[in-house]
């Protein structure tokens, strides 16, 4: 059976700090974070609505990439990520110095890992895009140029 997916590509940049870490990136440090979202109509079939704009189509890219910038994109670009959960004492000054001084910091609840984030961005995607009765397929995450995490859908 042949299955028809789109895919589109989004990079921000973003700041984190990983406690307890044995390494270095226990210190704030920043990753370009590339993210390639695959999606497809929970139909499985494409829009078959002769006339309309979207026929012939899983969605349109520029609706895909505004419903991504909008939840993903803009929201954490050049954001600090606060893990509020963090047993480090650093994590909780950086946030409140940040914030003392209305710089842009996101609360998380979890360990900002690569892993952990494209778990994160799958729920909230598929949480902006079930209106138009599209699910996410594939979320792969990049915080290097040569490491990235997946997550599929079940
Ligand atoms: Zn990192």
């Amino acid at each position: 059976m042949k299955t028809i997916s789109i895919a589109k590509e989004f990079t921000w940049s973003m700041a984190h700090m990983l406690a307890n870490h044995s390494g270095k990136c226990r210190n704030i440090h920043g990753h370009t974070y590339k993210m390639q979202v695959e999606i497809e109509r929970t139909s499985g079939t494409l829009i078959n609505d002769p006339g309309t704009t979207n026929h012939g189509m899983i969605l349109e890219f520029y609706d895909l990439n505004k419903i991504i910038v909008d939840a993903i994109v803009e929201p954490l670009d050049h954001a600090f990520l606060y893990w509020v959960g963090s047993t480090d004492e650093l994590e909780h000054e950086v946030a409140t110095l940040l914030r003392k001084h209305d710089r842009k910091v996101v609360d998380i609840s979890y360990r900002p890992t690569t892993e952990n984030l494209v778990l994160d961005f799958l729920e909230q995607i598929n949480k902006n895009l079930s209106s138009y009765e599209i699910k996410v397929k594939e979320l792969k995450l990049w915080e290097s140029p040569t490491s990235f995490a997946r997550v599929k859908a079940d």
